[in-house]
């Protein structure tokens, strides 16, 4: 038996002190997980139950690389997230066993075609158009849990060109990364490979392209991307 065509490799990020390569699985993204970023989106910062959406892993853009600024968009947004890295998956995993699951972490921006989002939440349609496109996932190279110890708290913050856009604190996350990986275990079927990005601080705002867009957690390391012409 063979394949009737040749399957396509994973999209691989690095991890910091090895030669080793971790393999993408899927990427799962918390929506409105930090409360300052729910009110300057027009919503109630309370503690509503999580909600999640996907990017697929071509939506990978590696440390240093060019991002094509994304088709029939004039509103594309920058989102800096904290991504976690898992190295064990399953169904229904209790908040208490979450980070035995977790590889590590890595500093990543969720790209957001805003102006098609917006028409998605409009006529209550699905965030794939405003989510999903090649460059939707910077992601730094990985560190691991064994290097970083646990993030729980530490800066985050995304510049443009120097001038600091965002800035807040992992600490201000909503629902904690053990209770996103429990929530999302509930729903879906987590696997090794799998990132999930875990939701944004206040300041979220618009990328032009020839931007410089550096991202930066405390503890975890740093991100620099340049945006580049229009597909
Ligand atoms: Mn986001």
């Amino acid at each position: 038996m063979k394949f009737v065509f040749n399957p396509v490799d994973r999209v691989t990020l690095p991890v910091v002190g090895s030669d080793d390569v971790f393999p993408v699985g899927q990427i799962y993204c918390v929506g409105r997980n930090y409360a300052e970023h729910a009110i300057e989106m027009g919503h109630d910062p309370n503690r509503e139950p999580p909600f999640f959406f996907m990017k697929p892993g071509y939506a990978i853009l590696k440390q240093g690389e060019q991002m094509t600024y994304p088709s029939l968009s004039s509103d594309v947004h920058h989102e800096v997230e904290l991504v976690v890295a898992l190295i064990g998956g399953g169904e229904n995993i209790a908040a208490t066993d979450a980070m035995k699951l977790v590889f590590g972490y890595a500093v990543g921006i969720d790209m957001t075609r805003r102006d098609l989002q917006a028409q998605a939440k409009d006529k209550s349609r699905p965030w794939e158009a405003g989510k999903t496109f090649k460059h939707a996932a910077p992601c730094s190279a990985i560190v691991p849990i064994a290097t970083s110890g646990e993030i729980n708290s530490g800066a985050i913050s995304l510049s443009i060109n120097g001038d600091e856009r965002q800035r807040g604190d992992v600490n201000q996350m909503i629902w904690k990364i053990p209770e996103v990986i429990s929530k999302l275990s509930g729903l879906f079927v987590l696997a090794p490979g799998d990132l999930i990005y875990t939701g944004t601080p206040a300041g979220v705002g618009p990328i032009n392209s020839g931007d410089k867009v550096e991202a930066q957690i405390e503890n975890v390391g740093r991100l620099n991307i340049q945006i580049g012409e229009a597909a």
